[in-house]
C-alpha cells in the first residue's frame, strides 16, 4: 500500500493563465506555519481572513487566507488556501515563497492521493473528482457528482460485503468438515450466489452506461468510398453542442472527431473507404480501419441508399472489418442519401438519413444512444473502463464459484478473487503501481 510522506506540499489549484483570482493550496503539517509566515497573520480554522502576502517587507499581493485544520479538510491534513489575484507572476512568486518556507511542489493528483490515503475518499471517488473536472456534458458532470458523493462506491462496497460474508461462511465450514454436508442448504448458498450475480450484472450495466457518458462512446464509421462518410461527419459536427476537435488526416488516413451529440460524448473515427486495393498506402488505411473497428463501441455501417441490395452491402462491410456477433460491438446500419429515395425502399433494420439535407439525423442520434444502452435520460453515476473490467472479473469469479458448489475450497478461492476484484475499484486491494498511474493522470493542484 502506498504510504504518506510527511512533506508539506503546495500547488496552484486554479488553471494556468490570467484570471480574476488564483488559488494556492498547501497541505501538510507545516501548512499553517507557512501561511502565517507569508501573511504575518495568525490563521484561524474555517475563517476567511483578508491578508497581505509578504516577501520580507514587500507586499506581493493581497487577498484571502483560509485555513482548514486536519482532519477536517479535503486531504485530512492541515490545509491552507491563499486566494490572490490570478496573475501567473504573482502565483509563481507565492509558490516560491512557500517553497522557501519548506514546502515542496505537489505532484499531479497529490492532494487527491493524500485524501485517499487518509481515507477521506475512496479511489472511485478520487477518480470521480478528475472525471467531474474533465466532464464534457451536463449529464456527465451530474453523474460524476453522484459518483463523487459515493453512490457508485456504496454499491460496490455493499456487493463486496455480501461476497465477503459468504466467503467467511465457506471458509469456516472448510475448517469444520463434519458440518459440510448441510452447509450449502442451511445458508442458502446457491440462492445467495444467484442473487449476487444478478446484482452484479445490474451494476455492470449501470457502470457501462457511466463509462460511456464519462469516457465517451467510440464509433467507427465504415463504408465504401463516396457513400457520404465525410458528409455525415460534417453534418454531425454541425449538431455538436460542445467543442469540436479535428485531428487532421488525409483521405486515406483516419480522421478522428470528438463531438457531443445530444449530451453524449462521442469519438468518431472516419475510416478510409473500404475497398480492395493494390495501392500499399490504401491497403494500410484499410488495415487500420479494421483495427479501429475492432476497438469501437459501435460500428456505424454507412450504405448508399441508391444501391440495390442494402443487406448485401451491410454483410460485405461487416465481413471486410471482420466483425462477429461475439465481439459484443454494436452495429448501427445506416442508409445515406435518403433524399434520393422513394418511401417503398424503407427497411426497419436500417436508419435512413440524408447527410446532405440533415433529414433523419435526430432519429439516428437516438438510435445510436439506444445501441450503447443509453436510452434512459439519467445516468446514475460515472465510471471508468477499469471499474467495468473489475466488475466483470468479479462476475466471472462468482460464475466459476457457482460451478464449484461441490468443492468448498475452490468456491472459497473464487469468492476471495471476486472480493479482491471489487476491492480494486475502491482502492482496498489496488496495487501501488496502478494507484500511482491513476493519480499521475490528474492535474497539478488537484
Ligand atoms: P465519402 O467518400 O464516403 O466520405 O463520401 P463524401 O461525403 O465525400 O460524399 C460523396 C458524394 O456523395 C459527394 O458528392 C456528396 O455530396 C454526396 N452525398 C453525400 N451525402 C449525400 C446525401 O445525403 N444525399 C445526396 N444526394 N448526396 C450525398
Amino acid at each position: 500500500m502506498a504510504t504518506l510522506d510527511s512533506d508539506t506540499i503546495v500547488a496552484v489549484a486554479t488553471p494556468p493563465g490570467q484570471g480574476g483570482i488564483g488559488v494556492i493550496r498547501l497541505s501538510g503539517s507545516s501548512a499553517r506555519t507557512i501561511g502565517t509566515a507569508l501573511t504575518n497573520t495568525q490563521l484561524q480554522p474555517r475563517v476567511a481572513l483578508r491578508v497581505k502576502v509578504f516577501e520580507g517587507d514587500v507586499v506581493v499581493d493581497d487577498g484571502l487566507a483560509l485555513y482548514f485544520a486536519g482532519p477536517r479538510s479535503f486531504t485530512g491534513e492541515d490545509v491552507v488556501e491563499l486566494q490572490v489575484h490570478g496573475s501567473p507572476v504573482v502565483l509563481q512568486k507565492v509558490l516560491q515563497l512557500c517553497c522557501a518556507q519548506g514546502a515542496r511542489l505537489a505532484r499531479p493528483g497529490e492532494f487527491s492521493e493524500r485524501a485517499f490515503l487518509n481515507e477521506k475518499i475512496d479511489l472511485a471517488q478520487a477518480e470521480a473528482i478528475a472525471d467531474l473536472i474533465a466532464s464534457a456534458s451536463q449529464n456527465a458532470a451530474r453523474a460524476a457528482v453522484r459518483a463523487l458523493s459515493g453512490e457508485f462506491s456504496r454499491r460496490v462496497s455493499s456487493l463486496a460485503k455480501s461476497v465477503e460474508r459468504m466467503r467467511v461462511l465457506v471458509e469456516a465450514t472448510i475448517d469444520f468438515p463434519e458440518e459440510e454436508e448441510d452447509f450449502l442448504a442451511h445458508y442458502s448458498i446457491p440462492e445467495q450466489l444467484i442473487d449476487l450475480r444478478a446484482d452484479l450484472s445490474g451494476l455492470i450495466d449501470k457502470s457501462g452506461q457511466g463509462r460511456r457518458i464519462n469516457e465517451g462512446v467510440s464509433i467507427a464509421l465504415i463504408g465504401a468510398p463516396n457513400v457520404g462518410k465525410s458528409s455525415l461527419l460534417n453534418r454531425l459536427s454541425g449538431e455538436d453542442t460542445a467543442i469540436v476537435t479535428d485531428i487532421p488526416g488525409t483521405t486515406r488516413d483516419l480522421l478522428k472527431v470528438d463531438l457531443v451529440l445530444a449530451d453524449l460524448p462521442v469519438r468518431i473515427v472516419d475510416t478510409a473507404g473500404l475497398r480492395e486495393s493494390s495501392d500499399p498506402v490504401e491497403r494500410e488505411g484499410v488495415a487500420r480501419a479494421q483495427t479501429e473497428a475492432a476497438h469501437a463501441d459501435v460500428l456505424v455501417c454507412l450504405i448508399d441508399g441508391t444501391t440495390q441490395n442494402w443487406r448485401k452491402e451491410l454483410e460485405g462491410l461487416l465481413k471486410k472489418v471482420g466483425w462477429s456477433a461475439e465481439s459484443g460491438i454494436a452495429v448501427l446500419p445506416t442508409v445515406n442519401k435518403g433524399d434520393l429515395l422513394t418511401a417503398e425502399k424503407d427497411d426497419p433494420d436500417f436508419v435512413t438519413i440524408s447527410a446532405k439535407t440533415g433529414a433523419g439525423i435526430t432519429r439516428w442520434i437516438e438510435a445510436l444512444r439506444g445501441q450503447v444502452g443509453l436510452t434512459s435520460e439519467v445516468t446514475e453515476f460515472t465510471a471508468r473502463r477499469r471499474h467495468v473490467e473489475a466488475l466483470q472479473s468479479a462476475a466471472s469469479h462468482l460464475e466459476r464459484g457457482q460451478a464449484q458448489l461441490q468443492n468448498l475450497e475452490l468456491l472459497a478461492e473464487e469468492l476471495r478473487s471476486g472480493h479482491d476484484a471489487l476491492g480494486e475499484i475502491v482502492g482496498r486491494t489496488t496495487p501501488d503501481d496502478l494507484l500511482g498511474k491513476i493519480f499521475s493522470e490528474f492535474c497539478i493542484g488537484k
